[in-house]
């Protein structure tokens, strides 16, 4: 039985796609929202501070800044720094096009590290080979959910007096030789998106050590005034005065309630997230053709993703192939990312294009990110994995050939 690839017009493992991510919302987060509702305050309430501090608490971080959106996050964390024209601004290039965005929107250059061929990690030695006298910042992407080398990278920054920046979209939960995530740059972003480790619908958060930076970024989220409306209404004053140039990046209490909840949750989260990756580790190492990526020793991943290579040498099709048939199967494969230097602004605004950072690229071509998240029952789970032996036995060339072929 499902012999045949769906794609080839076999009966497909399921009927109905498994996406590759989703949230997971129970009683107790509807409620906490059905209580805001009913209350005086929608937003810029009191739900704002608790939902700040307790996400602050959990991390072990001295300040959390909540605002709209992980992009808004970065963006915050760009203005906090002072980036600005003429500066230049290092990026992982294999990550979400936010990363980067967040450096135009501030006027500077973003300036594209290549990754490490096995983690797809930011490579803090090409980082050292990126840097210039215009160099500002660095930002670290804590790719699939592992943590990026922060020793290695803070060597680098300390030298040269550089701010690092963790763009932690994908590691809330993950650690680094014993430390949260959270407390391992000089300021941490996260994102609240329903993919990610938990939701607030949409939602960022920048946690920091730095007293001054949080300041800049409470007043950047709101026009770039410097009290809010509910300070206002405590004094019984209508005055404000708007010191500089912000945005409307605030977090309302609505979501700011979810949050709560579902903060409380976040380490049965990501223990989920950890039991069904240790299952795909398992099968991968048995499996021909697909190679997980490598965690290095220290780290605890959060498993945001679960990406794996596929490796070309013992497959007779491409990743473009396997990504339609398992999408034929009803697994809902995604790919992360397209190096961000070859979306077509970065090539038009920046004249780049294929060759910058080598590594990216390959690992562009050969990785697919399996379904992962905290909702997956182990019947899922099992899918998945049939599904994947289904189209990478479908498509495996014999190995015998294939060893002789290589020895040629
Ligand atoms: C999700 C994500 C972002 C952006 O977050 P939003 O909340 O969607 O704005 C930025 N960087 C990375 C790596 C992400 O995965």
């Amino acid at each position: 039985m499902n012999s045949a690839l769906a794609i080839d017009g076999g009966a497909p493992v399921r009927k109905i796609l498994l996406p590759y991510g989703r949230q997971t919302i129970d009683e107790h987060d509807i409620q906490s929202v059905v209580e805001v509702l009913r209350s005086d305050w929608l937003t810029t309430g009191p739900k704002v501070r608790e939902f700040e501090q307790a996400f602050a608490r959990a991390l072990g971080a001295g300040e959390a800044v909540a605002v709209s959106s992980g992009t808004a996050a970065l963006h915050a964390a760009m203005h906090a720094l002072g980036v600005g024209p003429g500066d230049e601004v290092i990026v992982s290039a294999l990550t979400f096009a936010a990363s980067a965005n967040c450096v135009v929107y501030q006027g500077a250059t973003p300036v594209f590290a290549d990754v490490d061929s096995r983690t797809l990690l930011i490579d803090p030695k090409d980082v050292k080979a990126k840097f210039t006298p215009r160099t500002r910042a660095v930002i670290a992407v804590d790719y699939a959910g592992q943590p990026c080398d922060y020793d290695a990278l803070r060597e680098i920054t300390g030298r040269h007096d550089l701010a690092l920046v963790a763009d932690a979209c994908h590691s809330l939960g993950a650690s680094y030789q014993g430390r949260p995530v959270g407390t391992l740059a000089d300021l941490n972003v996260f994102s609240l998106h329903p993919v990610k480790a938990m939701t607030t619908g949409e939602g960022g958060m920048i946690t920091t050590e730095s007293f001054d930076s949080a300041y800049r970024m409470r007043c950047f989220r709101n026009h770039g005034v410097t009290s809010d409306h509910c300070q206002r209404e405590q004094r019984g004053s209508w005055l404000y005065d708007m010191v500089e140039l912000g945005h409307n990046y605030r977090l309302s209490d609505i979501q700011c309630a979810l949050g709560l909840s579902q903060l409380s949750k976040v380490s049965e989260f990501v223990a989920r997230r950890r039991a069904i990756a240790r299952r795909y580790d398992e099968i991968c190492s048995r499996l021909i053709g697909v190679e997980p990526l490598d965690v290095r020793s220290g780290v605890e991943s959060a498993y945001h993703l679960y990406v794996v290579r596929l490796e070309q040498d013992f497959l007779s099709t491409d990743r473009g192939r396997v990504f339609a048939a398992l999408r034929a199967e009803g697994i809902g494969v995604n790919v992360h990312y397209l190096p961000v230097y070859l979306h077509r602004f970065y090539r038009e605004r920046f004249g780049t294009g294929p060759g910058l950072c080598p590594r990216a690229e390959a690992a562009y071509d050969a990785i697919l990110s399996l379904p992962i998240f905290p909702a997956m029952s182990d019947q899922d789970v099992e899918d998945v994995i049939q599904a994947l032996c289904k189209v990478v036995n479908h498509y495996a060339i014999d190995t015998r050939s294939a060893a002789v072929a290589g020895a040629r």
